[in-house]
């Protein structure tokens, strides 16, 4: 199943889908005209924070819809919905640096050893979603840079959780842009200002559920610039895979659904090109992962995101 958020005239809604650009299904609508359903899941309903915090009752609810009686569901053309970001309000975003020894390598020099500990750092800001704007902040930096990432949503609280039951505490994977200003990362010795202007977090299109993806994910990852293949991996070369990520964030520290975990980014950033070739005002950058689709975002000067 795939889960996304998406924009009406009346505010923001959970939908889900069986396949990609498939129906959307409205959740909270199609479970209130279905019937049976607590208001305790009926609420639930309205927002990827809550169908992730009620775990498997909104989940089976949801899964039930899918293979029910289509006469109950209140459906949206695929082409007709507006996408916001899947997870509009995540709780903390951890993000792990040098998890591709290759970008690593051409992050840091060839003499650098990889990584033998994630490098582990936040980003405090509004994420964004589909087709909103990057803001460049040209009058902050003049080295915008891109990351393509699979990031992993937690699905269950849990503090000192062995990787051997990582998968437990997930609840899906969406595509991240870990948008960095290579100029601020650089002056600021720790990395959170260069990653953490307004609009630095685009994520979607959609949540794909744990079920629906080999574990641990082994996916094809891709970053393009105007169509142009900048970056190209598979998430099964991460240094430190995720149920290792898992095991070490939520060691004395409580991992909470609604928690998003930026994987790393392969090799092929612009500031590592020869000579770099940093994001400019109306380029296109997009984010494919293999199963979960395509994150689409355009750089421009005039709009980032409103944290409130
Ligand atoms: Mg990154």
């Amino acid at each position: 199943m795939r889960l996304l958020t998406f924009l009406t005239g009346t505010g923001t809604h959970v939908g889900i889908s069986a396949g990609e650009e498939l129906d959307v299904i409205d959740l909270q609508a199609s479970l209130a005209r279905s019937g049976g359903h607590s208001p305790q899941v009926l609420a639930a309903a309205t927002s990827m924070l809550g169908v992730i915090e009620a775990g498997d009752t909104v989940m089976n609810a949801a899964r039930r819809l899918l293979t029910g009686d289509r006469d109950a569901l209140v459906a949206v053309p695929y082409t007709s919905v507006r996408l916001g970001p899947p997870l509009p309000n995540p709780r903390t975003i951890y993000c792990i640096g040098l998890n591709y020894a290759a970008h690593s390598t051409e992050f840091r020099g060839a003499e650098a050893p990889i990584p033998t500990a994630p490098v582990v750092f936040s980003k405090p800001i509004a994420v964004t979603g589909p087709g909103d704007p990057i803001d460049i902040h040209d009058s902050l930096t003049s080295e915008l840079d891109y990351e393509a990432e699979l990031a992993v949503i937690i699905g269950r609280r849990g503090r000192d959780i062995r990787a051997a039951d990582a998968f437990e505490y997930v609840f899906g994977y969406t595509c991240l842009n870990d948008i960095t200003a290579r100029d601020l990362q650089r002056r600021h010795s720790q990395w959170l200002i260069g990653k953490s202007l307004e609009g630095f977090c685009p994520i979607g299109p959609a949540i794909v559920e744990r079920d629906d993806v080999s574990w641990p994910p082994a996916l094809s990852i891709e970053c393009r610039v105007n169509g142009e293949i900048r970056q190209r991996d598979n998430t099964s070369r991460m240094i430190f895979g995720i149920p290792a990520l898992i095991e070490c964030l939520s060691a004395g520290r409580t991992l909470r659904p609604g928690d998003i975990i930026a994987t790393g980014t392969p090799a092929g950033v612009a500031m590592a090109m020869d000579p770099p070739r940093f994001l400019r005002r109306g380029q296109s950058v997009s984010v494919w992962i293999e199963k979960i689709g395509e994150l689409v975002n355009v750089c421009d000067g005039s709009a980032g995101a409103d944290p409130a």
